[in-house]
């Protein structure tokens, strides 16, 4: 046990080591900096070399990446092959870089000693280098206390630096960030592009890192600051709305901060599932951090599934997670169940917002709805930024009305909230979209038209009367009467009934089915989602004289 105690002297990276294991395997299954051959390869060289070493220390095999940790005080990183070798003093270090070198040249590989760095720890500090006498071709260079070494893309020194590896992930992040938003992309694109392109450059170190949340949170916040900047969000737009999938009518944005709360869950629960001998280490080493008060991942991570209302149990080797209600979760499924959970945070946070959120909540309250209202979000994927940033507008009542300016933003100390155009209702988004009477008779019968005729052309295909359905945003409208041999549609043509009492006979469309002897008429309308059931009761005491009277039409 001493061997143990003495891998985790503060001066020796051997706890990162373990944890770099975790992160080996997901950056594995991601994207391969080497190929499985090469790995075994170097593996192989190196054994070779080490045969005679107790099996129990060979760290890197269960990743396959081939090297033995050594106790000791002195260790060298060769970056070629990517791992740290340790060795107990300068004079063993030299022998074992040796057997490395001939070994590698065996098998045909060179070692680059320009991409090496050595570390010279004594108890725990480091040491200020000498001359080097290291290494059997050309010197290497140590490492002062003020540099670092990059491995596996995070710096180090004697320990992994935390807070340069975020200040530069979040350098990199931002940049990213500022191309794609001010990128000529589309709005769908821009998205992915910050969740696929920008967002890996921080989350590949969450697994290993620990990052302070309130550094995330600033993250975020510049994040929302750049897509303001850009035009792709309103300053006062909604938070949770930003983050929550497009099909639930959010911008399917991916937050820094909740990114980094998952991944320490999932780190947590892989931990404790896994079953390598050499992972134990970690796991007691964590134990003990807990034991002990210190800052520990397990706890780090209980918390954060804690404020998602998920219990975790982190016993080895089958870790689970208790719901709120007393469910257990298994291991595999936690990082699901935790991503469900963010979500559904994200949603009460939306229905609890009496402005902003009202409008898309009172859609997910909808049960008449389909479910597919916000699939313009997820399928339109050209659809620029500005679109949708002002489709964002009308969706949180963000349009500058006036009862916006006076209410919301307080701008306006008017207190006259009447419309600028009818001067009757109040000029909120409500009225503008559907209830100025100023508005009736021009915009809002073009929308009614450029909607419904979509309908009407797809029946028209369906029946047979035309080949193609022009698309959304053609000019093109229909023609009055389609008349074809079984069936004729009308687009917009009045019925002339016999009987006087019909006054309401001017229908949106008409299809007339000779062979089955049907009338199908079309009405269409956009009442505000309040006064639906109302509307629908006044069509159909609109229309019912002329119901009546069809009925009578000889023939039908
Ligand atoms: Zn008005």
């Amino acid at each position: 046990m001493t061997f143990f105690r003495k891998l985790r002297s503060p001066g020796l990276k051997v706890y990162s080591c373990y944890i770099l294991q975790i992160l080996v395997i997901e950056f594995h299954r991601q994207q391969s900096e080497f190929s499985r051959a090469d790995l075994g390869f170097v593996q192989e060289t190196i054994s070779l070399v080490y045969q005679d070493l107790p099996k129990e220390i060979n760290v890197f095999d269960a990743v396959g990446l081939g090297s033995k940790v050594f106790p000791g005080v002195s260790s060298t990183t060769g970056q070629n092959n990517k791992s740290p070798i340790y060795a107990a003093s300068e004079a063993k270090l030299e022998r074992i870089m040796k057997g490395v070198r001939n070994a590698m040249e065996d098998v045909g590989l060179q070692w680059n000693e320009r991409k090496c760095a050595v570390v010279h720890v004594r108890r725990g500090r480091l040491q200020e280098p000498e001359e080097n006498g290291i290494g059997a071709g050309e010197a290497i260079t140590s490492l002062r206390e003020d540099a670092q070494y990059k491995f596996l893309g995070v710096l180090e020194n004697v320990k992994q630096q935390d807070g340069l590896v975020l200040e530069q992930a979040e350098k990199e992040y931002l940049k990213r960030l500022s191309v794609v938003w001010s990128s000529p992309l589309s709005d769908y694109y821009k998205v992915l592009a910050t969740n696929q392109f920008a967002l890996p450059v921080m989350s590949y170190f969450m697994w290993t890192q620990v990052w302070p949340i309130a550094d995330l949170q600033r993250i975020d916040r510049e994040t929302r600051k750049i897509m303001v900047e850009n035009g792709a969000r309103h300053p006062l737009a909604s938070t949770d709305q930003l983050y929550i999938p497009r099909s639930s009518g959010g911008r399917g944005l991916k937050s820094v901060e909740s990114e980094y709360k998952l991944i320490k869950i999932k780190a947590a629960v892989k931990l404790c599932a896994n079953t390598d001998p050499t992972l134990k280490l970690v796991r007691e080493f964590e134990e003990r951090a807990v034991d002990k008060g210190r800052r520990s991942m397990l706890k780090d991570a209980s918390g954060f599934a804690r404020e998602l209302g998920i219990e975790l149990e982190l016993e080895h080797p089958e870790p689970v997670g208790r719901t709120e209600e007393g469910e257990l979760v298994d291991k595999k499924k936690i990082g699901v169940f935790a991503k469900k959970a963010l979500y559904t945070k994200r949603r009460q946070g939306i229905e609890e917002q009496r402005w902003q959120g009202k409008l898309v909540a009172n859609r997910w309250q909808d049960d008449q709805l389909d479910r597919s209202c916000f699939s313009l979000l997820c399928e339109w994927r050209t659809a620029p930024t500005y679109t949708i940033a002002a489709l964002e507008e009308l969706y949180q009542q963000l349009l500058p009305t006036k009862v916006y300016s006076t209410r919301k933003a307080k701008t306006s100390g008017d207190s006259d909230v009447r419309c600028r155009l009818c001067g009757k209702g109040q000029e909120s988004v409500a009225h503008v979209l559907a209830g100025c009477s100023a508005l009736a008779q021009t915009a809002y019968l073009t929308r009614h038209n450029a909607a419904f005729k979509i309908l009407f052309f797809e029946l028209l295909r369906d029946h047979g009367l035309v080949n193609t359905v022009p698309p959304w945003y053609s000019p093109t409208q229909p023609k009055p009467i389609y008349e074809g041999e079984k069936v004729t549609a009308y687009w917009d043509v009045p019925v002339f009934a016999d009987q006087t009492e019909v006054r309401a006979n001017r229908i949106d469309g008409r299809i007339a089915d000779k062979a089955r002897k049907t009338v199908t008429l079309l009405e269409m309308s956009y009442p505000w989602v309040d006064n639906r059931d109302h509307k629908d009761e006044e069509k159909i005491m609109k229309y019912a004289p002329l119901r009546l009277e069809l009925e009578t039409v000889p023939g039908f």
